[in-house]
C-alpha cells in the first residue's frame, strides 16, 4: 500500500510531554547518518508522512514515546529509523559488534516485538532494506514455524531482533536470545497484543530487561487505540515519555 499525503493535510497532531523536539519538515532536515540516508531514497520515501515527522526527532533526541497512529501511517519506518541509527552510533563505541555471547546466546540491541508472525515478518523485509549496507544485522524470531532456522540466524549474529511475545519468551528460556544488551525496545501494535493476550509475555519479557544491570533503555510503543491497559503500560515502561497522537486516537 501507497500513502496519500493530501489526506495528511490537515490531520490532527498533539504531542504533550516536556522538551518536545521539534518535527521535522523533511528527512534531509534528519541525521540518519550517510547509509541510512541513501536507504530513505532507495525506498522512494521522497517525505516523511506526519508518524515519521514527529516520532523520528523525538527518538532520535533519545525520549521514550507512546505514539498513537492508525495502519497505513508509516510506523514502520518511525522506529526503524532511529533504532538503526542508535544501533550504528553504538557500534562506533562499543566492541560488541552483532553481539553473540557465548556459544548460543544471541544478545540484541535493539528488540521489536510485533503481535502476529506476518507483521513481524513484514517488519523484517522493511528493517532489511532500511538497514542496507548499514551492516547491521536484523533477524526475525515468530511462533508457528521450525525453531530450527531462526536458531541458525540467531547464530550468526543479531543487532535488531524481531519477534511474536510468544517465541521470544520461549527463545530467552532456552537461553538462546539474552535481553541484557537491549538499549532501543519498540512495541508496534501494542494494542492488538493486549487484544491477542500477550500482556503476560510482554511483562516478562520487559522484566528481563529491567534486571541488574539496569541498562539504559530506550522505549518506543506504538497503538492504533489508547485504552487504559495500553495506558498502564506506557507508565509502566515508559520513562518521562512523549506522547504523540495523529488522527483521531479512540480507546
Ligand atoms: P503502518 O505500520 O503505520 O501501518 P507502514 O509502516 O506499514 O504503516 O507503511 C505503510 C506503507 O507506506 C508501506 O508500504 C510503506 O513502505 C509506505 N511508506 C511509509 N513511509 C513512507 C514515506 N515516507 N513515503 C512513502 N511511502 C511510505
Ligand atoms: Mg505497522
Amino acid at each position: 500500500g501507497g500513502i496519500n499525503f493530501d489526506a495528511y493535510e490537515d490531520i490532527p497532531v498533539e504531542t504533550s510531554g516536556s522538551d518536545v523536539p521539534p518535527p521535522a519538515g523533511t528527512f534531509a532536515e534528519i541525521d540518519l547518518g550517510e547509509a541510512l540516508g541513501r536507504n530513505v531514497g532507495r525506498c522512494g520515501y521522497v517525505r516523511p508522512t506526519p508518524v515519521q515527522r514527529h516520532a523520528i526527532p523525538i527518538s532520535l533526541a533519545g525520549r521514550d514515546l507512546m505514539a498513537c497512529a492508525q495502519t497505513g501511517s508509516g510506523k514502520t519506518a518511525a522506529f526503524c529509523f532511529p533504532i538503526i541509527s542508535g544501533v550504528l552510533r553504538n557500534r562506533s563505541s562499543s566492541s560488541q559488534q552483532g553481539a553473540y555471547r557465548g556459544a548460543r546466546t544471541a544478545c540484541p540491541v535493539a528488540l521489536i516485538m510485533s503481535p502476529t508472525r506476518e507483521l513481524a515478518s513484514q517488519i523484517h523485509v522493511e528493517a532489511k532494506k532500511f538497514a542496507f549496507q548499514t551492516g547491521v544485522k536484523v533477524v526475525v524470531a515468530y511462533g508457528g514455524a521450525s525453531m530450527y532456522q531462526q536458531l541458525r540466524d540467531l547464530e550468526k549474529g543479531v543487532d535488531i531482533l524481531v519477534a511474536t511475545p510468544g517465541r521470544l519468551v520461549d527463545l530467552v528460556e532456552r537461553a538462546r536470545v539474552s535481553l541484557q544488551n537491549i538499549k532501543y525496545l519498540a512495541l508496534d501494535e501494542a494494542d492488538r497484543m493486549l487484544d491477542m493476550g500477550f500482556e503476560p509475555q510482554i511483562r516478562k519479557i520487559v522484566e528481563q530487561m529491567d534486571m541488574p544491570p539496569p541498562g539504559i533503555r530506550q522505549t518506543m510503543l506504538f497503538s492504533a487505540t489508547f485504552p487504559q491497559e495500553i495506558q498502564r503500560l506506557a507508565s509502566d515502561f515508559l520513562s518521562n515519555y512523549i506522547f504523540l497522537a495523529v488522527g483521531r486516537v479512540g480507546s
